[in-house]
């Protein structure tokens, strides 16, 4: 069988945004990558702005998704989110288990698995972000700890006939989020042969390994040569309109 994963760049906005800048950056956006081949591209602002996002990006190829969503499908979950709700909003994206998620909200493993399921089960594409923080990289323990926070995804996922290609991984080492540093290219695609094994030990074939973590219009065309990676989810540079087409251009030179 041949293996075709189509490049996917994917924004994360995080906490910003407002009614005014979203909509010129939307239409900068648009304006750069207007005529150019382009390879999948989402983008995943804040929860109050997913109605505007979904309003300027329709009829364009750009999807649009959340940073988060419930393990739960409904109930009383005051502040929470459901997969069925993004649905009705009619994202593609979810992004889970992001690293700031894991810190400032306790979000576990098992929560992640149980957050990308919820995803599946409404038909999205959830980004399940893994990765190192700056102690455990110094200590030799990059593998052991993505071997960990993908164990129980893996065991909900095995069996799961074709969840291989919606499912997404992120590889975001901690240390590099915001902060200008990234590793080398050599050690991004250690750790991304490294995911690929496991994925393809559980019949994940299909599935896409994202780098992310300080990709920039500069590094990016490096970053995205690399056998083992299918794309970024790119942070502070998914802000400029210029750079993040920059990105997607990098990304649209390695689709097969
Ligand atoms: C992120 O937060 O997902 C991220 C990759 O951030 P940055 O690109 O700013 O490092």
């Amino acid at each position: 069988m041949t293996v075709v994963r189509t490049p996917l760049v994917v924004g994360n906005w995080k906490m910003n945004g407002a009614f005014e800048t979203n909509r010129a950056l939307i239409e900068a956006l648009l304006a750069a990558l207007a005529q150019q081949s382009l390879p999948e591209i989402g983008v995943c602002p804040p929860f109050p702005y997913l109605p505007q996002i979904a309003a300027l990006l329709a009829e364009t190829p750009i999807g649009w998704g959340a940073q988060t969503v419930s393990e739960h499908r409904a109930g009383a979950y005051t502040g929470q989110v459901s997969a069925p709700m993004l649905r009705d909003l009619g994202c593609r994206y979810v992004i889970v288990g992001h690293s700031e998620r894991r810190q400032y909200c306790g979000e576990t493993d098992a929560q992640v698995a149980a957050q990308t399921m919820a995803g599946l089960d409404s038909g999205l594409v959830p980004i399940v972000c893994v990765g190192e923080s700056a102690e455990q990289e110094a200590s030799g323990q990059t593998l052991a700890v993505i071997d960990r926070q993908l164990a129980p995804l893996l065991l909900t996922l095995a069996g799961v006939a074709d969840e291989g290609a919606s499912v997404v991984i992120a590889y975001e080492p901690v240390w590099a989020i915001g902060t200008g540093k990234t590793p080398t290219p050599e050690g991004v695609q250690a750790v991304h042969a490294h995911i690929r094994q496991r994925l393809v030990a559980a019949g994940l074939v299909q599935t896409r390994i994202l780098y992310g973590g300080s990709v920039k219009g500069s590094n990016a065309a490096i970053l995205f040569a690399l056998p083992d990676v299918d794309g970024g989810l790119i942070g502070g540079a998914a802000l400029d309109a210029q750079d993040f087409s920059t990105i997607c251009t990098a990304a649209m030179m390695h689709a097969v």
